[in-house]
């Protein structure tokens, strides 16, 4: 490869009734031979932490030192974005664009999407790193190891939880064509917060050291667990959530049947349902904080099952 360059390339999907174009933006840093990384973002519309992390992203990375590709997606779904919802706008079938890959693209328009990333940006990558944060409400910090636990350890997270499939999902899709793949569960909520911000930076660029995209060696918390137990508590109905948890509450063990929160009907004022600790020795992996509406099925709390769990020291 000669010479090195940076660009930003736009994915044409399609046209919307309303006359407007939906495309994708793709930016790309072009650096010398090496692995080519794919970072993505907002494939979930409500999970805005991810954009800004690859805005910072591309601006800490310098072209002339780059060994290999890389190739950046802020924003995967922008219909979803725009409403700020996890479902894509307009979808016949599934909405959850996360869970249609791979895509017929004779289908509804998440399919589409989903094409589209597979064709011009999954197609062109060796290795992925998918954002995703908590949504409204509940706030995440964990990493979803899809293939290759090395890079989800080196990406850095206090929790790393190894999955051997996640159907549907553009991960799942990319691990199954071979290529190391993780996804950051990172943050939440509409406000950003500096230190997931940070987080996710840093993460990326520890993926890029790892893989000697960059020097340096990956910065990894002194000690780091690998889950292959989770549960995720979805109350039953809907109401006020009042949390037992704080911000701080995020990767702390918690003993079985601890009381997190309680969904509390806003009409009667009656709790309508406890959520507790699933495991003799639970870790918590989403939380909510506070007082946060819900709906039935929400993602009000995960857990992580510790018993089991490899434990690894860093030094
Ligand atoms: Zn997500």
């Amino acid at each position: 490869m000669t010479g090195t360059s940076t660009f930003l390339r736009w994915i044409d999907v399609c046209t919307l009734a309303s006359g407007a174009p939906l495309r994708i933006a793709v930016h790309g840093i072009d650096g010398s031979d090496g692995p080519a990384l794919g970072v993505s973002a907002l494939i979930h519309g409500d999970e805005i932490v991810g954009a800004e992390v690859v805005r910072q992203v591309r601006e800490a990375v310098d072209p002339a030192r780059l060994r290999g590709r890389l190739r950046l997606v802020p924003v995967a779904n922008p219909l979803a974005f725009q409403t700020l919802t996890r479902g894509t706008p307009l979808a016949v079938e599934i909405g959850n664009l996360n869970r249609v890959f791979p895509a017929d693209p004779a289908l509804d328009l998440p399919a589409r999407l989903a094409h589209a990333l597979q064709t011009q940006f999954l197609d062109e990558i060796t290795h992925l790193v998918d954002l995703h944060a908590g949504g409204t409400f509940p706030i995440v910090d964990y990493s979803i190891s899809l293939r290759d636990l090395d890079m989800a350890l080196a990406f850095g997270q206090r929790v790393i939880r190894q999955v051997s499939g996640y159907a549907g999902t553009m991960g799942a899709r990319a691990a199954s064509q071979g290529k190391p793949s993780l996804v950051a569960e990172i943050g939440g909520g509409y406000a950003l917060d500096g230190a997931y911000i940070e987080m996710g930076v840093r993460g990326v660029l520890n993926v890029m050291r790892h893989l000697g995209m960059i020097d340096g060696r990956p910065e990894r918390p002194p000690r780091q667990v690998v889950l292959t137990e989770v549960t995720t508590l979805r109350p039953g109905h809907g109401g006020l959530l009042y949390s037992e948890l704080g911000a701080d509450g995020m990767a702390r063990e918690v003993p079985g049947g601890t009381l997190l929160g309680r969904v509390v009907s806003p009409y009667t004022f009656e709790t309508l349902q406890e959520l507790r600790a699933p495991y003799a020795r639970s870790v918590v992996l989403l939380l909510r904080s506070g007082v946060t509406a819900v709906n039935p099925g929400d993602y009000a709390y995960m857990l992580g099952n510790l018993e089991g769990a490899r434990t690894i020291t860093n030094h």
